[in-house]
C-alpha cells in the first residue's frame, strides 16, 4: 500500500518569495513527492475547506468567524505574521481538513501524512507565529466528538514549543500533549504542555536522538495506549534553519522520524504526520527536508499493510 498523503494546491497562498514565511515550500514539497515516486499526480487526497463548526471545537467562535470573513484585527494579524486574506484563510481551512483526513486515514491504514499542518502556535483565542488555525487540536477534538477516538497523544518535535496546542488542550484529559523544543526559542512565554522538554542550543544528532529515545520511553509510561498519535515533524531543528537553535543534519532528522514512527507503529498506535515548521531560504532543500517524513512514513505504510494481511491470514 502506498502511504496516504493529503495535499491541496491551496496550501500555497502564493506569497512573495522574499516573505519571511517560505510559502512556496508546500508546492515544492508536493513536486518532490511526485519526483521521488511517493505520489503520482492526481493521487493526493485533496482536502476541502474545513466547515467552521469544526474549527470552533478548538478556537474562539469570534476569531474563527473573523478568519472566514477575512476580517481579523490588525494586532492579531501582526502576531500571526501575515494578513488574513482570502488566500491565507483558505489555506488555513484546507490545511485543517488535511490533518483531519490524515488522522482518519491513519486510523484506517496505520499511518498517513499531511503536506502541511502542525500550526501549533495558534491558541484558543487567536493565531500567532505563522499559525492561523491549530489543525492538530481541531482534528483531535473532532475525532473525539465523533467518537472515532477516545484518546490521543501529540508528539511535537518542531524546534519551537507547542504553546497553542498546550493552551487549547490544557485540562482536556483525553489528549496528552508533549513538546520537545529548543528552550531559548520562540515563544518567550511558554504554555505548559502535559510533558515539556526544553533543549540547550546547538544540540547535535547524537545527543538529540539519545534524548528522544528517553522521551519516547517516558511517554510510553505516561500514555500507554493512545488511540492515535499526532506527530509534528518540524524540520526547523536543522542546523541551517533560520529560526532554529539546534544543529541536526538531514540524516539526523531522518533518524528522528524513523525513531518516532517505528516506536509507535511497533506499539500498534496509528500515526498522523504533519510537517510543522521549516524556514530555510533554499526552498528545494527545505522541501526535501520535509519530504523525509513522507519517505520514512511510506516504509511503515507498507509494513502496516503486510501486518494486517498477516493478521487476516493468521
Ligand atoms: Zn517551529
Amino acid at each position: 500500500m502506498a502511504l496516504p498523503i493529503v495535499h491541496n494546491p491551496a496550501y500555497d497562498a502564493l506569497f512573495d518569495p522574499d516573505h519571511r514565511f517560505p510559502m512556496g515550500k508546500y508546492r515544492r514539497l508536493a513536486e518532490v513527492l511526485v519526483e521521488d515516486g511517493l505520489a503520482a499526480p492526481g493521487t493526493f487526497i485533496v482536502p476541502a475547506p474545513a466547515p467552521r463548526d469544526w474549527v470552533k471545537l478548538a478556537h474562539d467562535a469570534t476569531y474563527v468567524d473573523q478568519v472566514y470573513a477575512c476580517a481579523v484585527p490588525r494586532p492579531i494579524e501582526r502576531e500571526i505574521g501575515f494578513e488574513v486574506t482570502e488566500r491565507t484563510s483558505l489555506r488555513a481551512q484546507c490545511a485543517t481538513t488535511g490533518t483531519v483526513l490524515a488522522a482518519r486515514l491513519a486510523l484506517e491504514h496505520g499511518i498517513a501524512c499531511n503536506t502541511a499542518g502542525g500550526s501549533h502556535h495558534a491558541r484558543f483565542a487567536q493565531g500567532a507565529g505563522f499559525c492561523t488555525f491549530n489543525d492538530v487540536a481541531v482534528a483531535a477534538r473532532l475525532l473525539l466528538a465523533d467518537g472515532e477516538i477516545s484518546s490521543a497523544l501529540v508528539v511535537d518535535l518542531d524546534v519551537h514549543q507547542g504553546d497553542g496546542t498546550a493552551d487549547i488542550l490544557a485540562g482536556d484529559g483525553r489528549v496528552f500533549t508533549a513538546s520537545v523544543h529548543a528552550d531559548k526559542n520562540y515563544p518567550v512565554r511558554k504554555k505548559a504542555s502535559d510533558f515539556d522538554l526544553g533543549l540547550p542550543d546547538g544540540m547535535d544528532d547524537t545527543a538529540y536522538l539519545k534524548t528522544l529515545a528517553l522521551v519516547l520511553e517516558e511517554l510510553r509510561g505516561r500514555v500507554p495506549s493512545p488511540d492515535i498519535v499526532f506527530y509534528n515533524a518540524g524540520v526547523d531543528v536543522h542546523a541551517e534553519d533560520r529560526l532554529g537553535r539546534l544543529a541536526l543534519t538531514d540524516h539526523g532528522i531522518e533518524r528522528r522520524d524513523r525513531m518516532v514512527i517505528s516506536h509507535f507503529r511497533a506499539r500498534g498506535v496509528p500515526v498522523c504526520g504533519v510537517i510543522g515548521g521549516g524556514y530555510s531560504r533554499d526552498l528545494d532543500a527545505l522541501a526535501r527536508r520535509h519530504a523525509l517524513l513522507h519517505h520514512t512514513a511510506s516504509e511503515f505504510a507498507f509494513s502496516a499493510r503486510s501486518g494486517s494481511s498477516e493478521a487476516a491470514q493468521g
